[in-house]
């Protein structure tokens, strides 16, 4: 189904991992993942983390100039 190939540190392998039966309550939408080789592994997927806003750059090009008064 949602079967995803990620790379398990444990196994040193790329398996396929899945979601396993939630128990917060996430449904759908839990971010754990279990590898299905060893079991053991659980990873966070982190579909919902939106990059910080990349748009507003702000300009601080002014030199920093200091003298001696
Ligand atoms: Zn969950
Ligand atoms: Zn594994």
């Amino acid at each position: 189904m949602s079967d995803r190939e990620l790379h398990c540190d444990a196994c040193q392998d790329v398996l396929p991992f899945e979601a396993p039966p939630c128990v917060d309550g996430h449904g759908a939408d839990c971010p754990e993942l279990v590898c299905t080789g060893c079991g053991a592994a659980v990873l966070i997927a982190t579909v919902a983390v939106r990059p910080p806003r990349l748009g507003q750059r702000r300009r601080n090009s002014r030199p920093v100039q200091r003298r001696a008064a």
